[in-house]
């Protein structure tokens, strides 16, 4: 049993705790409460004080693609131009980086995440295995979600479905209780109508959890509501099996049954009041991604709007080609600034929403709130302790507001998931960060 310290608890699912602890033993937490009292009630266990810093839930991460670590900075060049990012990205993964390499970018991610107080990643790989295996040699908690291959041509929906649901199942073999698998159709401009359908059936039948690129940039839209832009083009010229849908993605994805699979949207930045009515009636959440969204230009999503629907919405970093870093107060603070900013606003977001957003926002994004992430007894040790006392931190009026405004990932000073230590003082525990980093200086060199 281990009592834990410092200055502030914020629980989440109560008040602020001035000079607070909790108690966890094993995975689970025992007690949440006034340091006093803790250490009073509970005598024989070992006791740690952090001082001027504060103790919270985890961050949850809903949406990331750690598989593609290796490309931050690399493909900033086509930032302007979604499609040859997303072109030239493939072609690199697939053709110059080893699957070594590619696990190696993706480690070095998750102790990206360790670093941040991430507990928890959504996280997508069209190769699954190594955001998978990267979880958990970092100690981290998880959904991966296998994502389809490109696979918009109707025709090849059953074959494209088999070869998805082989490598779903082969990993689904080495679950953990930390990692779990799930499913990505990548976008409504990907995959075919039949493919959808096949596995919104799977997932809705076998209770697995999907996760969908939906309603994201401009192009999209031009595809679904016009059929024209560079994928109709392309799919024209291929003869692909490919009805244009002639309505909204979140439409498209109603209409095929998808919403009924509770799927966990990622961005929605083009969506209508519409669209937000049919996320909520279906129970489906948002992953909103304000710093990847902006650093494409593809808009601002309605962040506001979802809060207020209200539909389950938790952060996202996206990958760290398109952000480029993981740091869920950055995308907490981004996404209250650009919120605050917005003309059209309706009234200003508030610090508190922001950070319960990002611990358990994050997790009924990825329907885990009923295990994780809010500090109460029987829940589960995943604690980020996040230091209080830097001069640009201080004096600490509202803990609220120190974390969304004037603290960022470098002040976590330790991230514990199940009760285990990931990350402490610069180093993450269950890994070595030395040869990771040896290892991204050889992949380096071969893209250059
Ligand atoms: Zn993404």
């Amino acid at each position: 049993m281990k009592i834990l310290s410092a200055d502030f608890v914020l629980p989440i699912s109560g008040e602020p705790i001035e000079k607070g602890a909790v108690v966890f033993e094993k995975d689970k937490l025992v007690a949440v409460g006034k340091r006093a009292e803790i250490i009073e009630k509970f005598t024989e266990a070992d006791r740690e004080d952090f001082g001027e810093a504060v103790i919270l839930p985890g961050f949850v991460n809903a949406h990331s693609h750690l598989e593609i670590t290796a490309m931050r900075g690399f493909v900033d060049e086509f930032d302007d131009d979604f499609t040859s990012w997303l072109l030239t990205l493939t072609k690199v993964r697939g053709e110059i980086l080893t699957d070594e390499d590619v696990q190696n970018a993706a480690i070095l991610g998750a102790i990206e995440g360790a670093h941040a107080g991430v507990t928890c990643f959504g996280d997508i790989g069209r190769f699954g295995k190594n955001g998978f295996e990267a979880l958990k040699a970092v100690g981290l908690r998880g959904v991966v979600f296998q994502e389809t291959e490109f696979s918009p041509d109707g025709a090849a929906a059953q074959s494209d479905f088999e070869k998805l649901i082989e490598k779903f199942l082969k990993l689904k073999e080495t679950e953990t209780e930390l990692v779990k698998m799930g499913l990505s159709p990548h976008s409504p401009y990907t995959v075919s109508a039949r493919l959808f359908e096949k596995i919104a059936e799977f997932a809705i039948a076998d209770r697995v959890k999907i996760t969908i690129h939906a309603a994201e940039s401009a192009e999209e839209r031009e595809l679904m509501e016009n059929g024209t832009g560079f994928f109709a083009a392309l799919y024209q010229k291929c003869r692909f099996e490919w009805k244009n849908p002639r309505c909204s993605s979140l439409e498209f994805l109603d209409s095929l049954g998808v919403l009924r699979a509770k799927p966990l949207l990622a961005h929605c930045v083009k969506v209508s009041d519409r669209d937000i009515e049919l996320i909520k009636k279906t129970g489906s959440r948002v992953a909103h991604c304000p710093k990847s969204n902006a650093k494409f230009g593809h808009g601002i999503a309605p962040f506001e709007k979802f809060l207020d629907a209200p539909v389950g919405v938790g952060f996202g970093s996206d990958s760290m080609a398109s952000n480029n870093i993981c740091d869920i107060l950055e995308e907490a603070r981004f996404a209250t600034l650009f919120a605050r900013n917005l003309p059209a606003r309706k009234r200003f977001l508030h610090a508190r929403e922001m950070i319960e957003t990002a611990t358990l926002g994050g997790a009924r994004a990825l329907g885990l709130e009923n295990e994780i992430v809010s500090l109460e007894a029987g829940k589960q040790a995943d604690l980020a302790i996040i230091s209080l006392g830097n001069i640009a931190q201080i004096p600490v009026h509202d803990v609220y507001s120190a974390l969304l405004f004037a603290t960022n990932a470098r002040d976590v000073r330790l991230t514990i998931v199940a009760g285990e230590e990931i990350y402490r003082d610069g180093r993450a525990t269950k890994i070595d960060e030395r040869e990771i980093k040896v290892k991204m200086q050889e992949i380096r060199r071969k893209m250059k």
